[in-house]
């Protein structure tokens, strides 16, 4: 595995390897990697892809400092499992190569409604954040494919709208399922501060969220929500969003509807530690 710092020479490298008929899939992270991560850079490697793995943690897209000052790192690790997963390249940049001109001279994407409810509406300016590490990402990379992960879903749907307002069409995106401890937790590199109380305590999101599924057949989604929410509260959660959606567009649904393909997403914090998750409804 070859690890760049730079930019420049980054692109140079994978120029040479695309001239050589190589398609390069790329895996966006910001450490603290995780076997979900994994799984993405092995998917890609399995594709055949010529691997390329970045990680950065992008100060734009936090909008709480103290979960950016607090965001776990491991990078040596981090190394160590790309190694063994089979990835060809590590982007290693500081925030002066991604942001040569400041944070605030780099150019900022519209999502409109996407940016307005949801992560959006809990996290202002997140997805701006998003929007510009992600397109300077791509100018640097040139990737034929990207692996993304369900587990951020509506990050994933503001990526499809960044990639057509860039004009990407041939750029191909595919959305892996999320990987989830034996209890259902879904794995995030946030897990690594939970307390083992809180930890305890965190599969229930992903309970939440099979309940609503479950209960799909009852077809009272407010009722299964509110009950979602006590519990949350119950528990000692403090809950962002319990929420059913178009899986096309985000709509958000008052009720089950089964003409749309229907997901439901959850946001809670336990403690200082935010946690996110979804399931699509079968
Ligand atoms: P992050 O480092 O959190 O920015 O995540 C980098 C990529 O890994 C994103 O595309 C995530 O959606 C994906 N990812 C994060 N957690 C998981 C998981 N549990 N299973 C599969 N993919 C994941």
């Amino acid at each position: 595995m070859v690890i760049f710092k730079e930019a420049a020479q980054l692109g140079d490298f994978l120029r040479h390897k695309v001239e050589n008929n190589l398609n390069i899939g790329f895996i966006p992270t910001m450490g603290a990697l995780h076997s979900g991560h994994i799984s993405l850079v092995k998917n890609a490697h399995a594709q055949g892809m010529f691997t390329v793995c970045s990680i950065f943690l992008n100060p734009t897209q936090f909008n709480d400092k103290k979960d950016y000052e607090q965001y776990p790192v491991s990078t040596d690790a981090d190394i160590e499992m790309l190694l063994q997963a089979g990835c060809d390249v590590l982007f290693l940049p500081s925030v002066e190569e991604m942001y040569p001109g400041g944070t605030d001279k780099m150019k900022t994407y519209d999502f409109g409604y996407l940016d307005t409810i949801l992560e959006g509406a809990n996290r202002p300016g997140h997805f701006k954040g998003v929007g510009q590490i992600v397109s300077r990402l791509l100018d640097i990379v040139k990737p034929h494919t990207l692996y993304l992960g369900q587990k951020d879903y509506q990050q994933c749907m503001v990526i499809k709208k960044l990639i057509e307002i860039l004009g990407l069409p041939s750029l191909n995106l595919v959305i892996s399922p999320t990987l989830r401890e034996q209890d259902g937790l879904a794995m995030s590199s946030r897990n690594r501060r939970l307390t083992e109380p809180q930890r305890a305590l965190a599969a229930l999101l992903y309970q939440c969220l099979v309940s609503i599924q479950t209960k799909q057949a009852g077809g009272n989604f407010a009722i299964v929500q509110k009950e979602c929410t006590d519990l949350l509260i119950a528990k000692g959660f403090t809950p962002e969003y319990v929420a059913l959606a178009d899986a096309n567009n985000l709509q958000l649904l008052s009720n089950y509807d089964n003409s749309v393909p229907m997901i439901t997403l959850i946001a809670a914090k336990i403690g200082e530690i935010r946690l996110i998750d979804n399931i699509l409804l079968q």
